[in-house]
């Protein structure tokens, strides 16, 4: 569903009213309908078809090699907050037959990025669409994110970065997979 912009604007409008703005001072006046619209953008991953995404992505490779594609951007929104976390995400996967090309590894993250996400699951949903698209033989997901709700409120901690990882198939059993994955992601176990 594509979000109504027309109905969005009033809500932002009586928002700015209730945090003790004038929504009808010079600046703000067409602020309900530019946080309408960057809403809409941030949350197109809703709206994203996996088939599409996939589609013509995957190419015929015989390679036991693990494959790593490292410091993909993330930018996603907090679900308890709605405010942004963002950082970087590193992939590693052994293909079954099948790669899948780089670019569209990045749209497949922003596919699950661009919503009101957990980093947890953000991490999670990345690794099994992975195995399951890609049919690998085992995945590595890494994601590591500053959250805007941790650093402007609360406790208000700065440089405080959430790292999360998810590991299926051979990642998961096999330990040297799993140590050569963190290995070439910069990360040790
Ligand atoms: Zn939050």
């Amino acid at each position: 569903m594509v979000p109504d912009i027309a109905r969005i604007e009033p809500l932002v409008r009586q928002l700015l009213i209730e945090l003790g703005e004038d929504p009808e001072r010079e600046g703000l006046v067409k602020t309900p309908e530019r946080v309408a619209k960057a809403l809409a953008f941030l949350t197109h991953g809703y709206r994203t078809d996996l088939k599409e995404v996939i589609n013509q992505a995957l190419f015929t490779q015989d390679t036991g090699s693990m494959v790593i594609v490292k410091d993909i951007e993330v930018y996603s929104m907090c679900e308890h907050h709605m405010l942004p976390f963002f950082g970087r995400c590193h992939v590693g996967y052994i293909p079954d037959g099948k790669v899948f090309g780089v670019s569209k590894l990045a749209r497949l993250v922003d596919m699950y990025a661009r919503r009101l996400q957990l980093q947890e699951r953000l991490t999670e949903q990345i690794s099994a669409v992975i195995m399951s698209e890609i049919g690998a033989r085992g995945v590595g997901v890494m994601i590591e994110a500053k959250h805007l709700c941790m650093m402007m409120r609360g406790v208000e901690k700065q440089n405080s970065v959430m790292v999360t990882s998810s590991v299926l198939g051979v990642f998961r059993d096999n330990l040297a997979t799993r140590e050569e994955f963190l290995t070439l992601v910069g990360r040790h176990a």
